[in-house]
C-alpha cells in the first residue's frame, strides 16, 4: 500500500474540518437570518394588528360588519398587509383581499385557534384563499376579559423567501470562496509543516546509511526547528565518534595484521568475529581468504586448539596451552571477555616451534654431556678411592678434597641427566599402583646413617588405610629423596616429619623440618634451576641447586602441585598434592 505522507494526512484532516465547519456555519447563518427576518415581520404585523384594533374596536363592539370590512379594505390597501377580522365564533367579518361572505369559518386555523384561547397566535402556512405561503399573526380583541373578535394580519412570505434566497446565494458563494481559500491555505500550511519533517526524515535515512555529512537546513524557531538543531548536533557528534572509532579500528587492524602471533576472536556460537593474517597462516590459508563468520573448526581442525577453547569457555581463562598443528608447536593463551553482555573468546597463538627445538637440542646436549661425563667421573672416583688406601697425611687430605669434588660433580651430572630427561620427556612416566608407605620406608632407610649422624628424628605419620595411588615409582621416590635430603641437610637439631593425608580426590604429603628455614623473598624462586639461597652453604653441603627443580618437574608431570611454607630460623614445610588417579 502506498504510504500517505504527513503533508497529505495533515491536509486531509484540515480539509475535513473546513468542509464540515464552513457549510455548517453557512447553514446556521442562513437559518438565523431567516428567523430574524420572520421575527421582524412578525413584530410589524403585531404592531399593525394593534393599530387596526384601535381603529376597529368600537365597530367590533357594535358588530358592524360593513364598517369593519370597509375600514379593513381601506387600511389593508394602504399598508399592503392583508387584514382579516374574525368573530369569536370563527366567522370572518372583514378581509382586505376577499369578500368575507365567501370565506369559510376560520375557527380551526392554528393562529385563530390560539387567539380564541385569548393568546397571541402565529402560523406560517399555505393560504387556500390567496394561494400563497403566508405568515399569519392573530391577536384577540377583548372587552373586560370577553373576547369580542380577532384581528389577523398576514403577509405573503414570497418577499422574505426572495430576500432569503438572495442572501443564501451570497452565503453559498462566500462559503465556496472560503472553502477554496481554506484549502489553498491548508495546502500551504501543510507543505510548510511537512517540509522540515520530510527533510529530517531524509537526513535520518542518510545518517542511517552512514552519511554523516548531511545536515537539516530549516530556520524554524518552533519545536521542529529545535528537533532539526538537535539532529544536526547529534550527526556532528556521530561523525566525530565514527571518525574516532574508525581510527581506532584501523589502528587495531594495523596492529593485528603486523602481529606475527595468530589472533582470533570467537563469539558465543564459536564463530570467528575477528582474526589476523597470522592466524590464517596457522590454518594454512592465504591472507586473502575471508574467514570471519565461519566456525573455527571449519578452518582449524585441532584437538589441542579445541581443548584450549573449551578451557577458556569453562574457566574464563587458559594459559600456556601447547598446541600441535602439523609439525609446528604453538603456545596458546585465551581469555573470555564480557563486552556488553556478549561473551567472546580471545585466543593468541605464539609459534614456539623454534624455541622448543632449541630447548630440545639443549636438553639433548646436556643429557649426552652428563652421560659422557659420568663414566670418567666414576672412574676418577674409583681411582681416588684406590689411591686413598695407600697414602697418609697431606696427600690423603688432597685426595679427600678430590673425592668430595668428584662426588659433587657426579651428583651434578646425575641431577642434570635426570632433569634433561624429564624436560625432554625422553623417559615417559611409567604409571603403576604405588604404595607410598613402602616408598617412604625405603627413602627413610637411605638416610638412616645421616640422620643418626646428625642426631635427628624422622617421623612418618600415615593413616592406617591409606589408598594406593597411581604414579611413576622411580620418579616419585626421587621427589621424596630430594625433599628428605634437603630437610636433613638444612636441619641441625630437631627432626623431620612426613605426614600423609587422604581426601576425596587427592592425597597430600607434607614434609616438614625444624631447620634453618627459607627467607620469604626466596620462596618463590627455590624451584628454579641452580637457585640456591646460600650458594656457599649449599655447595658445602653437596647441593647442586637442581633438587627442587627436579621435584617440581616430577610433581607437575603427575598433575600435582607443590607449595612451600617456611619461617626462617624455625621450620620449612613442603606440601605436595597429587591426584589419586
Ligand atoms: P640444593 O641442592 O642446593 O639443596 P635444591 O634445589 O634442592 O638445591 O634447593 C634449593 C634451595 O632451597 C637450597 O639451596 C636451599 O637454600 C633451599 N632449601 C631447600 N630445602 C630446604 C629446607 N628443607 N630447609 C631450608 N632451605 C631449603
Amino acid at each position: 500500500m502506498q504510504r500517505v505522507g504527513i503533508m497529505w494526512r495533515q491536509f486531509f484532516y484540515y480539509f475535513l474540518i473546513i468542509i464540515v465547519t464552513v457549510p455548517t456555519l453557512a447553514l446556521f447563518t442562513s437559518r438565523e437570518i431567516r428567523r430574524h427576518h420572520i421575527n421582524q415581520i412578525e413584530t410589524n404585523l403585531k404592531h399593525q394588528a394593534k393599530l387596526v384594533e384601535e381603529t376597529l374596536y368600537q365597530f367590533l363592539l357594535d358588530e358592524d360588519s360593513d364598517k369593519i370590512n370597509g375600514v379593513v379594505n381601506n387600511i389593508g390597501k394602504k399598508i399592503g398587509t392583508r387584514i382579516t377580522i374574525i368573530k369569536p365564533d370563527g366567522e370572518v367579518v372583514g378581509d382586505s383581499e376577499k369578500k368575507p361572505e365567501s370565506m369559510e369559518n376560520h375557527a380551526t386555523r392554528p393562529e385563530i385557534a390560539e387567539a380564541l384561547k385569548g393568546k397571541f397566535g402565529k402560523s406560517i402556512r399555505f393560504s387556500a384563499t390567496v394561494k400563497k405561503n403566508m405568515l399569519y399573526i392573530a391577536i384577540p380583541v377583548k372587552q373586560d376579559n370577553n373576547l369580542v373578535g380577532i384581528i389577523r394580519t398576514s403577509l405573503p412570505l414570497k418577499e422574505i423567501e426572495r430576500l432569503i434566497s438572495i442572501i443564501n446565494r451570497r452565503i453559498f458563494y462566500w462559503t465556496l470562496a472560503l472553502i477554496v481559500f481554506g484549502i489553498l491555505l491548508n495546502l500551504m500550511f501543510s507543505r510548510a509543516f511537512a517540509k522540515p519533517i520530510s527533510e529530517i526524515v531524509q537526513s535520518t535515512k542518510k545518517i542511517a546509511e552512514g552519511d554523516f555529512t548531511t545536515r537539516v537546513s530549516t530556520k524554524r524557531k518552533d519545536e521542529l526547528g529545535e528537533l532539526a538543531t538537535a539532529l544536526n548536533w547529534m550527526t556532528e557528534e556521530l561523525q566525530r565518534l565514527f571518525a574516532e572509532v574508525t581510527t581506532e579500528k584501523e589502528e587495531l587492524a594495523t596492529i593485528l595484521s603486523s602481529m606475527v602471533e595468530g589472533v582470533v576472536v570467537l563469539d558465543s556460537d564459536a564463530k570467528i568475529v575477528l582474526t589476523n593474517d597470522g592466524f590464517k597462516s596457522i590454518c594454512g590459508l592465504p591472507s586473502s581468504e575471508t574467514i570471519v563468520g565461519r566456525h573455527y573448526w571449519e578452518v582449524l581442525r585441532s584437538t589441542d586448539f579445541k581443548q584450549l577453547i573449551d578451557e577458556v569457555r569453562d574457566r574464563g581463562k587458559a594459559e600456556a596451552f601447547e598446541i600441535h598443528i602439523g609439525d609446528k608447536i604453538y603456545l596458546g593463551n585465551g581469555t573470555l571477555t564480557h563486552e556488553k553482555g556478549k561473551k567472546e573468546t580471545v585466543v593468541v597463538l605464539h609459534d614456539i616451534t623454534e624455541i622448543k627445538r632449541l630447548n630440545q637440542m639443549k636438553s639433548e646436549f646436556v643429557a649426552s654431556a652428563s652421560h659422557e661425563l659420568r663414566t670418567p667421573l666414576t672412574a676418577i672416583k674409583g681411582f681416588v678411592e684406590t689411591l686413598e688406601e695407600g697414602v697418609t697425611g697431606e696427600k690423603q687430605h688432597f685426595l679427600q678434597i678430590i673425592k668430595r669434588h668428584t662426588d659433587r660433580m657426579i651428583n651434578l651430572v646425575s641431577d642434570l641427566l635426570l632433569l634433561s630427561n624429564l624436560e625432554a620427556k625422553e623417559r615417559k612416566l611409567e604409571i603403576e599402583n604405588i604404595d607410598l608407605r613402602e616408598i617412604f620406608s625405603n627413602v627413610i632407610n637411605i638416610f638412616k646413617d645421616k640422620v643418626k649422624e646428625k642426631g635427628l628424628k624422622v617421623e612418618l605419620v600415615i593413616p592406617d588405610e591409606f589408598p594406593v595411588i597411581k604414579g611413576d615409582s622411580f620418579f616419585l621416590e626421587q621427589v621424596f629423596i630430594n625433599l628428605l635430603d634437603n630437610a636433613i641437610k638444612y636441619t641441625q637439631q630437631g627432626g623431620v616429619k612426613i605426614e600423609l593425608f587422604d581426601s576425596d580426590r587427592q592425597i597430600k604429603i607434607e614434609i616438614s623440618d625444624t631447620g634453618i628455614g627459607i627467607p620469604k623473598e626466596h620462596l618463590s624462586r627455590i624451584f628454579e634451576r641452580f637457585y640456591t639461597v646460600d650458594k656457599a652453604r649449599s655447595r658445602e653441603l653437596g647441593g647442586t641447586g637442581l633438587g627442587l627443580s627436579i621435584v617440581k618437574h616430577i610433581v607437575l608431570a603427575h598433575n600435582g602441585k607443590i607449595d612451600v611454607e617456611s619461617e626462617p630460623g624455625k621450620d620449612s614445610k613442603f606440601i605436595i598434592t597429587l591426584p589419586k588417579t
